[in-house]
């Protein structure tokens, strides 16, 4: 099933007008009439939906659309923008719109991480379109990107920065040698971090967007819950310095890949949010600041970037606007356009299935025969060294720098535990993934 051609303008219901929802209410006014040469029908806005009548808003908001009844505005509507954030009423809203037979445009990661599949299945069974290019990395295009430019490929690996917040963290920790609270209070003060930064600083966020990659990239329905996250809050100014000091930036990557799985014999899909050392020269090291970027390996097209303002109300509002005019087309044309697809549905692998290249950092009694043991212990699990730099530290101590070569997590992990209990090693400092290499 999927919709009629439609003439005549298209009624559109925005649901927030918060700091992407003001933009967006910006662009549907000040554009109207490019957009309405763009869709071939111009475009209505029926209401705007808030929680509070009496809040300060933006001129560009006609005091007159605002309501306080989503419920009802959605069922008047041809094409509903949901940019109010959180689960509920989010989701019933949604699914309210589609049964309703309207198109929706979202940008709620957390939604459709938590319950994307539902959302998209009520869509299927409607045949209305449910797009959401918002929902990830913001203005940067890349939803659309693996879900229709790479539908004919075979993507093995997404690598991204997808956000900012911890992304400027790191980069001001690695500028300026300040600690993870210092770089957090002044992304708050910036307004680059929210009051409570835990969403971003644990890894939240990028997790949830990591879900949504991962679902389109392997046609797999991945979920918030199946993501392995590790935030930032564990990294210190020595980390970031050492990595600098070994020709790496830190980075927190959302990595979604397929994986061989040797236990079944099948291949699996592995979704991390962790730190990351990303090697000087990769194209992912140098985005910095409040940018987000996404890295894919394909089959068929090899590498791929995509880098952009991952957030914001313009930028992400330019993001919502693209949806709004796709599936207003699809309205004034008849159709709908692409739909995520699970058909594959590959497995999802624990944390411990992945493998990398990792990076351990010792504190060691800077005496001989102190590297041989921890060699020996390495080379029985199974993890081979690549690289291995010792440098004295204070009084009779010796900081030990410990790069391996493609190693199975589960082997790091039983090493590492080993190394930390021999009598030469004073603190295991650090261990970090080296990924993009
Ligand atoms: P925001 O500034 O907090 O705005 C939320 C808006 O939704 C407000 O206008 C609020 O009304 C309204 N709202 C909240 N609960 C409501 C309810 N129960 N009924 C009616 N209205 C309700 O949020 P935002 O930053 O614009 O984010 C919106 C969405 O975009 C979220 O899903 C977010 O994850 C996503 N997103 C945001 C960014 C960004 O840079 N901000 C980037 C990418 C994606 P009041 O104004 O009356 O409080």
């Amino acid at each position: 099933m999927s919709a009629a051609p439609t003439s005549g303008p298209l009624r559109v219901a925005v649901l927030g007008c918060g700091v992407v929802g003001t933009q967006v209410v910006r662009l549907l006014t000040e554009q109207a009439d490019d957009l309405a040469a763009r869709i071939g029908a111009p475009l209505t806005i029926v209401g705007v939906a808030v929680r509070n009548l009496d809040a300060e808003r933006d001129p560009v908001v006609d005091p007159d659309l605002l309501t306080t009844d989503a419920q009802s505005l959605v069922r008047r509507a041809d094409v509903v923008v949901e940019l109010m954030g959180g689960i509920e009423p989010a989701r019933s809203l949604i699914l309210e719109a589609i049964s309703h037979g309207a198109a929706v445009v979202t940008a709620n990661k957390a939604l459709l991480a938590q319950d994307g599949p539902t959302l998209y299945a009520a869509a299927e069974a409607a045949g209305v379109d449910l797009y959401f290019e918002a929902a990830v990395a913001g203005a940067v295009p890349v939803v659309r990107a693996v879900r229709e430019s790479l539908a004919g490929d075979d993507v093995r690996r997404v690598l991204g920065i997808v956000n900012g917040t911890t992304n400027y963290v790191l980069d001001r920790m690695a500028a300026e040698g300040l600690d993870l609270d210092m770089a957090v209070k002044e992304a708050q003060a910036l307004g680059y971090a929210e009051a409570d930064p835990t969403a971003d600083v644990e890894g939240y966020d990028a997790a949830a967007k990591a879900a949504i990659l991962a679902s389109l990239a392997f046609h797999t329905r991945v979920s918030l819950d199946d993501v392995g996250r590790e935030g930032i809050t564990a990294l210190t100014a020595d980390d970031v310095a050492w990595a600098a000091r070994t020709g790496h930036v830190l980075k927190l990557l959302a990595i979604a890949e397929r994986v061989h799985d040797e236990e079944t014999g099948r291949d699996g899909v592995l979704v991390q949010v962790h730190p990351s050392l990303v090697p000087e020269g990769h194209p992912l090291a140098k985005v910095g600041g409040s940018f987000n970027a996404v890295f894919v390996e394909s089959d068929a097209a090899g590498e791929l970037m995509f880098l952009g303002r991952g957030a914001g109300g313009a930028p992400t509002a330019s993001a919502v606007l693209g949806d709004v005019v796709s599936v207003a087309r699809h309205r004034v044309l008849g159709g709908k356009g692409p739909v995520e697809s699970s058909y594959a549905d590959l497995p999802v692998l624990p944390a411990g299935a992945g493998r990398a290249r990792y990076q351990v950092r010792l504190d060691v009694e800077d005496r001989p025969g102190v590297l041989a043991q921890v060699a020996a212990l390495l080379a029985e699990h199974e993890v081979s060294i690549e690289a291995v730099r010792q440098s004295p530290a204070a009084g009779d101590a010796a900081h030990l720098v410990i790069t391996t070569h493609i190693a199975s997590e589960a082997n790091l992990r039983a090493t590492v535990a080993a190394i930390a209990e021999l009598a030469v090693v004073r603190a295991v400092l650090s261990v970090l993934r080296v990924e993009g290499a």
